[in-house]
């Protein structure tokens, strides 16, 4: 364990770095200095002053902002894999639903989490933007990992593991707002799952809630033609048509998906000023669909990346994500230039960052934003020789290239080591737990 005291400063030295991605480029970096929970100095040939620090190696290394994962179910880890190769609503309904049901409990949640949590931060995440159920143990595992994150308590008006009859939802999040950690690194929010699972009342509660706490409302929008269908049918409006008319859609709203928008409805996503998370591997693999990111983006709509969850991704590599968002962007628009790969890595930082409401504090290395910053080892043969750093951490790099993770001032991964949790303690629980969930599917856990 090499846990950092919140008190002592970190020097880092040496190598290259990128500050913003987009904005700047990769420059030879010389020192950059972290006291506590801020970078104070970027990429100075000297410090102001002389301080007591830990001093941190970067030769050969390239610095960057840490990555954001704009949208996840981080808990559902512990059903990855359980059900593949299916249609959605049949993953969704005769699977997914069913295995929450039975297993979803404020263990599942922290131990899921934590699963992924450690997964996120050796892949160099250092924010991510959780949804899903009994969420302040998704964020107890968010702060014992030391990951910065935004914790959306979801809200269906289906039974839910933690709200068992439809329009209990907001005991549910009185609950959660009063047992949630009150800690920097945790940001509450409210996650509607979706305009089919939550009736217009819902949602519009929802919003006014989120209005009144000043946080964030996410839900997934028009993730699928069969969901653009029904409720079409329902309320005579596509999705974001009737967010709209709900008076929902505006700062602080987030979609998730927008893979099946018409050109209106892409217009109002503009002119409310919504974020998008765009989710490229979900929506292939679950067959959705491909959102037009690089039109919502030349649009000026402000794009993240996520990876949604494990169960549909089914891993959590932001640089593996970003690679497929430019390859089915080119795909889609048979444009080799769509979403370039210094786009991309805006999207997993400043521009996700800026969909989260964050940009002020995180997103870009700059004096007086939190200390959330990663160091990647170029030193593999798929990344040699480097000509254009921003292109090999697009279409080359992997999570595992990352060698040190910094959040919030303090080193979560140290050469490629989680520091703050014993990572074997809670791989070997979430074993355990599996063989539970598998029993009831007709499957062995095998990783033993
Ligand atoms: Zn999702």
């Amino acid at each position: 364990m090499t846990e950092k005291a919140p008190s002592e400063n970190t020097v880092l030295v040496g190598g290259m770095i990128l500050t913003e991605p987009g904005r700047t480029g990769v420059v030879k970096h010389e020192k950059t200095l972290i006291a506590e929970d801020r970078l104070v100095e970027v990429n100075v040939s000297r410090l102001t002053e002389e301080v007591d620090a830990r001093i941190v190696d970067c030769s050969h290394c390239l610095i960057m902002p840490g990555l954001i994962n704009g949208h996840v179910h981080a808990a559902m880890s512990l059903l990855r894999g359980l059900a593949d190769d299916l249609p959605f609503h049949r993953w969704l309904n005769e699977y997914i639903f069913p295995a929450e049901s039975t297993h979803v409990g404020p263990e599942f949640v922290y131990l899921g989490t934590m699963i992924s949590s450690m997964e996120m931060a050796l892949n160099g995440i250092t924010t991510f933007a959780d949804g899903y159920f009994h969420m302040e143990h998704a964020a107890r595992a968010a702060v014992d990992v030391g990951l910065r994150a935004v914790i959306a308590q979801g809200i269906l008006d289906v039974p839910a593991p933690d709200a068992a009859s439809p329009g209990s939802w907001k005991g549910r999040m009185h609950e959660f707002l009063e047992s949630c950690p009150r800690d920097p690194l945790i940001s509450p929010a409210l996650f509607c799952h979706s305009t089919y699972l939550c009736s217009p009342e819902t949602l519009r509660d929802a919003a006014a809630l989120a209005r009144e706490l000043r946080t964030l409302l996410f839900c997934h929008v028009s993730e699928t033609a069969p969901e653009v269908d029904d409720v079409a049918h329902r309320y005579g409006r596509r999705p974001v048509e009737h967010l709209d008319a709900l008076n929902i859609l505006g700062e602080g709203f987030v979609a998730v998906h927008a893979v099946h928008l018409s050109d209106r409805e892409k217009e109002m996503l503009v002119e409310a000023g919504v974020g998008v998370v765009h989710c490229p591997e979900s929506n292939m693999k679950l067959a959705a669909g491909a959102c037009d990111a690089s039109g919502l983006s030349r649009r000026g709509v402000a794009m993240g990346i996520g990876t949604d969850g494990p169960a549909s991704n089914n891993n959590l590599d932001l640089f593996e994500e970003m690679r497929s968002a430019s390859l089915m962007a080119k795909l889609v628009t048979r444009d080799p230039e769509a979403l370039d790969a210094r786009t991309v890595l805006r999207m997993a930082t400043i521009d996700g960052a800026r969909v989260l409401g964050m940009d002020d504090r995180i997103g870009s290395l700059e004096p007086g934003k939190f200390a959330d910053v990663i160091v990647i080892d170029p030193d593999r043969p798929h990344l040699t020789p480097m000509y254009v750093p921003e292109s090999h951490l697009v279409y080359a790099a992997r999570g595992s290239d990352v060698r040190d993770v910094i959040v919030n001032g303090r080193m979560v991964v140290d050469h490629g080591r989680i520091t703050t949790v014993d990572e074997e303690e809670f791989k070997a629980r979430a074993r355990t737990m599996a063989s539970e969930i598998g029993r009831g599917v007709g499957l062995r856990e095998c990783g033993e």
